[in-house]
This record gives structure tokens, C-alpha cells and sequence, in this order.
């Protein structure tokens, strides 16, 4: 499932492609992709796209027109993607909204979804505000050290729970919290509230790293994520535990990778990630 690295390569796309471009139409194939504001979808003719965003996993396209201004957030699910495609192409199967843009080499923007958990909410600015105070907590890019311990100190429960809980830490799913933790030699189940601040300021560290390098790589593409333009996301490659279940640590400790089964599976290394190991 596309988490923070993906789809801030999807936006990073659109935005070098598209961004200035004039919205000449948009095509919704089925109503019921659209969450919210789907009588506004004529408003959107003519604008022009203005600003191209991400909150956690969400990627937020802004649009303008007359002093006027609306958004089209788009969430990916567990298979969506948002991908260019010349208007001359017909369009797959599982494309529920295209948005084509004026002059003849801009693609469209297609958001393909064979499984259709992922929606698209017509906003305007009140409702994306409310949007992304109801669904996002910190930024793991944009916050500081600070933000963050202070964040940690402030909660009860099991670290990895807490890394995916969108509305503590926006973007992080289970890819890239089992890899955030390993790196940083926590156990996926250590209480919060164990950790030192020692520990917490490390973890900021790594975290940002693991993002860093995973946007750099195109993201992860684990369950047939693609960019925009059609490629994969190379991360994979550097997973180093997640998938490995019954494989050597590559941190050559002589352990072995671990599931735990859970709502989402855990993968870790018993000796490099030691539930004691939290000062
Ligand atoms: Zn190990």
C-alpha cells in the first residue's frame, strides 16, 4: 500500500509535469469514488492547478480559477495510482476519474483503482482545513526533533502501533515502520512511555532517513505501486526486514527474521531489537 514515500514521488510528479497547467475536463466513471463534493465537478473546468501536495498519504491537488480556489485530495488506498497517460490512449479498465489538461503535450492524469478503497473528496479551502485536521498528525518531514519527542511523551501504547496511528504520525504504514524500527533497534511492541529521550531523538533520526531514502529511490513498490510516469519504486531492494520472515538479520547478529501476526505483521530481529533495549 503506497504510505508516505509514494506518495510524495507521486506528488513531486505531478507537480514537475502538470503544475500551471489548465484543467480542460474532468471524467468521473463511477460517482461513488468521490467521497465528498461531487455536485462541485463542473466548478473545475477551466482552473488552472496551482499547488500539488502531500498529507500523509494523501496527495492534494489545488486548484484556481476567478480568485477562487478548490481541491481534488486524492487518497491511493491499497492500490491506487495516479499515473500520466496520453489522452490518445484508451483508458484501462479500473480508471475511475481522468483529468485532462489544455495543450496537446500535456498527458492526462489518470486514477486508476481495481479495488476501489481508495477515494478522491472534491474541497473547497473550509473543507480541506477540516480534512486534514481530522485525519493527519505530524509530519514526520516537516516536524522538528522537538515536535516529535514532545509527540512520544505525550502517549501510552506500543511504539509501532503508534508510528502507523495516521492521526499521531501522517504517512507511516507498516513497510515503513518495521524498517524505521530495525534501523533504530527498537522492538516493534516497546512501550512509548519506556523510551528515553535519547532513544525518541534517535528514532526522528532514523525515521527521516529511511523516508529520505526511500522518496529518493521512487518508493516501494511492494504491491505494484507506480509513479505517475510508469515506474516502480526501487526502495524494495533495500528493505531489511520487511518480507525477510525466516531469513539472516543483514545486520549479521546471527538472528533471525521474525513475524509476529498481528492486525499488520511485525518483522523483526530478535537480537538486534530487544523489547529491554530502550535507553
Ligand atoms: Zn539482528
Amino acid at each position: 500500500m503506497p504510505e508516505l514515500p509514494e506518495a510524495e514521488v507521486v506528488a513531486r510528479q505531478i507537480r514537475a509535469r502538470l503544475l500551471g497547467a489548465r484543467l480542460r475536463e474532468v471524467w468521473i466513471g463511477r460517482a461513488d469514488i468521490v467521497r465528498e463534493g461531487y455536485s462541485t465537478v463542473a466548478w473545475y473546468r477551466g482552473a488552472t492547478l496551482q499547488s500539488v501536495e502531500r498529507f500523509g498519504k494523501s496527495i492534494v491537488l489545488g486548484f484556481a480559477k476567478a480568485q477562487a480556489g478548490r481541491y481534488v485530495v486524492a487518497e491511493l488506498g491499497m492500490t491506487g495510482l495516479l499515473l500520466f497517460q496520453s489522452a490518445r490512449t484508451k483508458h484501462p479498465r479500473h480508471t475511475h476519474v481522468r483529468f485532462s489538461f489544455e495543450g496537446a503535450s500535456e498527458p492526462e492524469l489518470r486514477y486508476w483503482n481495481p479495488r476501489r478503497f481508495g477515494r478522491l473528496s472534491l474541497l473547497d479551502k473550509t473543507g480541506l482545513e477540516r480534512y486534514v485536521a481530522r485525519r493527519f498528525g505530524l509530519d514526520p518531514l516537516s516536524a522538528s526533533q522537538q515536535d516529535f519527542v514532545r509527540l512520544l511523551q505525550g502517549r501510552r501504547g506500543r511504539l509501532k502501533s503508534l508510528l502507523m496511528h495516521q492521526q499521531v504520525v501522517a504517512g507511516i504504514g507498516n513497510i515503513y515502520a518495521n524498517e524505521i524500527l530495525f534501523r533504530a533497534g527498537l522492538h516493534p511492541h516497546v512501550q512509548v512511555r519506556r523510551l528515553s529521550v535519547g532513544r525518541m531523538e534517535k528514532l526522528y533520526r532514523i525515521m527521516r532517513e529511511v523516508l529520505h531514502e526511500a522518496i529518493a529511490c521512487g518508493g516501494s513498490s511492494v504491491r505494484d505501486f507506480l509513479s505517475p510516469d510508469g515506474t516502480e519504486g526501487q526502495y524494495k531492494r533495500r528493505h531489511l526486514v520487511y518480507g525477510r520472515e525466516g531469513q539472516p538479520c543483514l545486520h549479521h547478529c546471527g538472528g533471525i527474521i521474525q513475524r509476529f501476526q498481528g492486525e499488520r505483521s511485525a518483522y523483526f530481529c530478535p537480537r538486534c531489537q530487544s523489547l529491554r533495549s530502550t535507553k
